[in-house]
Parts: C-alpha cells; structure tokens; sequence
C-alpha cells in the first residue's frame, strides 16, 4: 500500500455549497465568473484533479493567495487550472511577484504525484503522461495499461528550461513526449 496516499481533503467533506462560498472568500482567484462577469456556482477548486487536491491542493492555492495578497493584487483570477502533459498547469490573468515560482515548484511536485490516488508515483504512463503509482497502474484493465504502458521513472521537470515553457507562462513542454519505450 502507498504510504504516502492522502486522506480525502477538508474542503471536499463539506457540502459543494458550502464548499464553494469559502473557497471564494479564502482563494478569491478561483472564483469563476461566466463572460457577462457573473459570479459562477462552482470554482476553480474542482479543476484540479481529486488526487491532487487532496495531496497538495489547498497548500498550493495557499501559497498563491498569500503572494497575491502580498503583492496587493486582488484583481488577479485564475483562468484555467488543469493536468497538462503530466503536470499542474495553472493560468492566471496575471503573474505578479513570486507567482511563477510558485507554480514552477507545483509543477515538480505534480510530477511526483500519482494522478490517481495522490500517493508517491513509482514512474508514468506513456502514451498520455500521467504520474501513476504502481498499484494503481496494475488496477486498470489490460487494455488500458496496454493503451497507456508504463515507464518506471519520476519525471524531472527540473530539466525544463526557461525556453522549454510556452506563452512566457508555466507550461513545459514535456521531455518525455515521443519517447516509447
Ligand atoms: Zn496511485
């Protein structure tokens, strides 16, 4: 058993509602407005993957939400937070102060998370890239895990230069793409 798989995560055992009224007033950034600037009913929040949620998803908005306060930016809002090539990918209006740094070592630590249960990944799928752990990748059907395959291998974001990240914002390019072996 995955030593390190988290627990469900607070923010998700309250009732969506509930959940979504505090999320806006403690991570105002994840609030989600519709194109005539209407405040949504969800949030950013379940952008993310479960998995990443519960293994560091409040400590990364927290991060985000202190430099953004620090930075006395309150106009900045997420516009897209996703899974991308493997990796945490977060799209801001803006990136004042530390923000990209900030992001740059979710990215690492997204790496290093299995996309399914939020424990330690053993390695990633190949096909698309997902961080997976090997119990989880062995508890898909076979066709899946022929689908996907698998190399025991943590991705090094670290290896990405500045060059490698796309529109100046926080999205590498992924080394591994192409490689199946
Ligand atoms: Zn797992």
């Amino acid at each position: 058993m995955n030593k390190n798989r988290p627990e469900k995560n607070l923010l998700d055992k309250l009732p969506e509602k509930l959940r979504d009224r505090i999320i806006r007033i403690v991570f105002p950034f994840l609030t989600a407005y519709d194109s005539n600037g209407n405040i949504q009913k969800n949030t950013f929040w379940t952008s993310i993957p479960e998995a990443w949620r519960n293994r560091f998803g409040i400590e990364m908005f927290r991060e985000i939400s202190k430099e953004l306060r620090r930075c006395e930016r309150k106009d900045v809002r997420a516009l897209c937070i996703k899974e991308k090539f493997g990796v945490i990918d977060v799209t801001l209006t803006s990136y004042p102060g530390k923000i990209l740094d900030i992001l740059r070592k979710y990215i690492q630590i997204s790496a290093k998370v299995c996309y399914k249960c939020g424990g330690d990944a053993d390695g990633h799928t190949i096909s698309w890239i997902y961080p997976m752990c090997g119990e989880c990748f062995e508890a898909m059907d076979d066709k899946s895990k022929r689908r996907l395959g698998f190399k025991f291998d943590i991705n090094d974001p670290l290896e990405y230069d500045n060059d490698e990240y796309d529109y100046g914002h926080n999205v590498p390019k992924h080394p591994i793409h192409g490689e199946y072996d």
